[in-house]
């Protein structure tokens, strides 16, 4: 059958204890054993189906796991309690001291800072490369690294990776591909273009509703038995569960992300065009200008749409502030980081989502004052945000 990332979300059945449509939430941390034998081989992870502990497993995690494996055509998955708690555990169960990472320079705040102030404290070194040029990121690699890293559509510069060419270099080093596509879900199959492992932050699009946060690792089943092992996995042994009331929830709203995913792209797309053609510094996949449109659209699962994350570039962080303040007062959306709200979402990057990244770092990449990174929200009307977005524009001089 061929991949569909929606319908193979939509195709899973669970069914609740007593017939219910949504399946039961297991409110529980501790699980009974009839036998003092299966609970050994349980701890031993040869016993399929029986729970432990809810550290480990438990079933709501499980059917959300299994959800999101189906959305990106894994084995499997392991949900997290945020989506930091999803990508540190990978780097430390791929990486031994004395090892090495090559990422994206253009990636989330918190990613970034990870790699860059934290796991140098473990001897495990980062070289941060410009991900759209294949032959710096080859020429970065080293006998001692392990990862190539980075982010389907990059926060907050929305560049964008070549999947497919990133997936023969880390072939050809025998690297894991590892792909953050917390911006781009059901729009880009990372897996399909040849990714080995894919993490989300739920936080996001995925859950949609800005009022959890929530992460998952969706790889091969033999990659998350190692997340989860009793004695030496990073997911287990750090800690970063979901509680199974917040995995239910999560995986009632992911049932919705392919209607929500066409609409956010359909919004954003309307405005980028509208934005560029007023003559402000547009930057959105969807729009022929981008200079990676056509990359996009060669890996893109067409029905979803190029996403619902753009930016504007109003020259001064005087003016983002000014006219973010503004649009906030006629209630065209809510000046706050993180994205995939119904309501659109506004921030200046620079000072805060990605202020972990000095100053000299941000200007080299692109990263300027001026920017402002919008999560377009679900606007039944757009054209009406359009307008009165425009008119803030023409108040404050912008346009
Ligand atoms: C928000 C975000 C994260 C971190 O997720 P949390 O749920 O906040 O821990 C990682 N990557 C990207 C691209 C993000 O936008």
């Amino acid at each position: 059958m061929a991949f569909k990332p929606a319908n193979n979300i939509q195709d899973l059945q669970y069914f609740g204890e007593f017939g219910g449509v949504n399946p039961s939430i297991s409110d529980s941390s501790t699980y009974t054993f009839l036998s003092a034998k299966t609970m050994f081989d349980t701890f031993e992870g040869n016993a399929d189906g029986c729970y432990l502990y809810s550290r480990h497993s438990s079933p709501s995690n499980l059917y959300l796991g299994e959800a999101l494996a189906a959305m990106e055509g894994t084995e499997t998955a392991t949900v997290t309690a945020s989506g930091m708690g999803a990508i540190t555990p990978v780097f430390l169960q791929l990486c031994d001291a004395g090892e090495h990472i090559v990422s994206s320079r253009t990636i989330y705040g918190g990613t970034y800072a990870f790699l860059k102030n934290f796991t140098p404290r473990l001897a495990i070194d980062t070289t941060f490369v410009d991900i759209t040029k294949l032959e710096v990121v080859e020429a970065a690699i080293t006998p001692k690294t392990k990862i190539l890293y980075c982010e389907s559509v990059s926060n907050p510069l929305l560049e964008v990776a070549d999947i497919k060419g990133l997936a023969a270099l880390a072939k050809k080093h025998n690297l894991k591909l590892v792909v953050d596509n917390t911006f781009s879900p059901l729009s880009i199959s990372p897996i399909k273009l040849g990714a080995d492992i894919v993490v989300h932050s739920l936080t996001k699009f995925i859950n949609g509703s800005s009022d959890t946060v929530g992460g998952v690792v969706c790889g091969t089943q033999e990659f998350i038995d190692q997340l989860r092992n009793v004695n030496d996995g990073a997911a287990m042994l750090l800690g970063s569960t979901m509680d199974s009331l917040r995995s239910a929830s999560v995986l009632k709203n992911l049932r919705t992300l392919h209607i929500r995913m066409q609409q956010h792209s359909l919004n954003a797309t309307y405005l980028a065009e509208k934005f560029e053609a007023d003559g402000l510094k547009t930057v959105y996949p969807g729009l022929a200008s981008h200079p990676s449109h056509d990359l996009f659209k060669s890996m893109m699962n067409e029905k979803y749409g190029f996403g619902g994350m753009l930016t504007i570039d109003v020259g001064t962080l005087d003016k983002a502030n000014a006219l973010m303040e503004l649009m906030q007062e006629r209630n065209l959306g809510y000046l706050a980081v993180s994205l995939g709200f119904y309501k659109t979402l506004f921030s200046a990057p620079g000072s805060s989502t990605s202020s972990e990244i000095p100053e000299e770092e941000q200007a080299e990449m692109g990263l300027s004052d001026g920017l402002i990174r919008f999560s377009i929200g679900l606007d039944a009307d757009i054209e009406r945000t359009y307008d009165m977005m425009k008119a803030c524009m023409v108040e404050l001089n912008i346009l």
